[in-house]
């Protein structure tokens, strides 16, 4: 049985590597990159100049070998004939399978702002942009930007610096940083904290185009937004999302909305095609992270092999939903946002709800639970942990973790806020 695997993602070669030790099945995978895989999140390293391509690379050539998993890097994949269940590549030559997985991930947002098609304006996805965009600092030193202030955003803003960049701007359509994530006072110690790292922040603006250099009109040279403000910006990078790589399936007719329609078998609309990743969508939802990649791998790989006859029924697995993971690290700052961490002003004026914080005198650290005001006879008089926001330290992340949703004492979180 030959299995042929178009994308060499987190997803794709996770795929690979859990259907390469059955005898009988023979797996290639196809991908437009020019490399084998590589660690996306540490993009950021390679732009920073912390870390170099080879260091992120995930196997050696022995583990492919070892494995025997063959990838065709720089081999893009233009069309799938379900019936004739081939592919067809770039170069014309066509690759025949028994089942399909499409593993073609995600790009990232090229809104066609006036001024985008410029030299100079980027995304940040591959590690041919990174190269890219790490060269372009070094020719224009002078001033960089980064539109979106979400967390991959200020990672790039961040990385920009570390390229040597002299002057980085974010700008951000939304009041405040990571609104979902931090309040306004979370927020603002961010924007410090960034602003301490010689990065400015301007929230509230929204970025109406880019304006050529004076000596060069097809390089980009400045960030001109809505209120007619201009800053200089040599090298900008465009963070404003990502959408899911559908045109293939699309194109050979499966079911598509934001992302390829799996079932819970990561089956596609035709059930000899499977898709896995960021350009799947389960239950009306795309994920775009690591762990739903991870966790609906071996659901693909097992349920090829039931389907194929390999494997008994009882242990095809069935993909449920990702619960999305909360600690993150944004610009090296330890952040975990849970539940209910941001309550909207009508929330707030219900007066159901009460926020205990506390904000560390240095601004290097803000904690708030919000508690549920309520206190009921049922649970002993106590309150219930509905939301939390630990900005600055892991130290607290295990116990409120375990506390959210549960009842607990007003006390009881007022000495954890008093600890260190
Ligand atoms: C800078 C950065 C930081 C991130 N940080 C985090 C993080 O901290 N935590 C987290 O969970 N996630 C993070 N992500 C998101 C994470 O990287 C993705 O969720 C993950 O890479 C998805 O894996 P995938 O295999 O589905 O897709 P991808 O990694 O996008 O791989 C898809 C592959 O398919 C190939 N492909 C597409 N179309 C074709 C075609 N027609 N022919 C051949 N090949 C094709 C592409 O070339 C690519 O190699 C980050 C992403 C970036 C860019």
């Amino acid at each position: 049985m030959h299995v042929v695997i178009i994308g060499n993602g987190i997803a794709g070669i996770n795929v690979a590597s859990a259907l390469s030790g059955v005898e009988t099945v023979s797996v290639e995978v196809f991908t437009a990159e020019t490399r084998q895989l590589y660690s996306r999140v540490r993009l950021p390293e390679v732009l920073a100049g912390t870390s170099e391509p080879d260091d992120i690379v995930f196997h050696k050539p022995e583990w492919y070998e070892k494995k025997n998993i063959t990838v065709h890097t720089a081999s893009p994949v233009t069309a799938i004939d379900p019936d004739g269940r081939t592919i067809t590549l770039e170069e014309g030559k066509k690759v025949s399978w028994d089942y399909l997985v499409l593993a073609t991930g995600a790009s990232a947002n090229h809104p066609p702002l006036p001024g985008a098609d410029l030299s100079g304006i980027h995304t940040m996805r591959t590690m041919d942009d990174v190269l890219t965009i790490r060269s372009r600092c070094k020719a224009h030193p002078e001033s960089a930007s980064v539109i979106g202030g979400g967390l991959l955003g200020l990672e790039a803003a961040r990385a920009l610096k570390g390229a040597g960049a002299k002057s980085v701007r974010v700008f951000e359509i939304a009041p405040r940083l990571l609104p979902r994530q931090l309040d306004e006072a979370g927020a603002s110690l961010l924007e410090k904290s960034f602003s301490a790292m010689g990065i400015d922040v301007l929230c509230d603006v929204q970025t109406e185009g880019f304006l050529p250099a004076a000596d060069d009109s097809s390089r980009a040279s400045a960030v001109k937004l809505k209120d007619s403000r201009v800053f200089p910006s040599d090298v900008t990078i465009l963070s404003m999302g990502v959408h899911s790589n559908t045109e293939l399936a699309k194109s050979a007719g499966l079911a598509v909305n934001r992302g390829i329609v799996v079932d819970n078998r990561m089956r596609t609309s035709n059930p000899a095609i499977y898709a896995v990743g960021d350009c799947a969508e389960f239950d009306g939802i795309v994920w775009g992270i690591i762990p739903a990649a991870l966790e609906q791998a071996p659901v693909a790989s097992k349920n090829i092999l039931h389907d194929a006859g390999l494997l008994p029924e009882a242990d095809a697995l069935q993909y449920v939903q990702t619960v999305p993971q909360t600690a993150l690290k944004v610009g090296g700052i330890e952040l975990m946002s849970m539940g209910k961490a941001v309550l909207t002003p009508e929330e707030s004026a219900t007066g159901a709800f009460l926020e205990l914080r506390r904000v560390w005198p240095d601004g290097s650290r803000y904690e708030k639970f919000v508690l549920s005001a309520t206190a009921s006879a049922e649970d002993g008089g106590a309150h219930t942990l509905v939301g939390a926001i630990l900005y600055g330290s892991k130290a607290h992340q295990a116990t409120v973790k375990k506390l959210l949703g549960t009842a607990v004492d007003r006390s009881e979180m007022e000495a954890i806020l008093e600890e260190d």
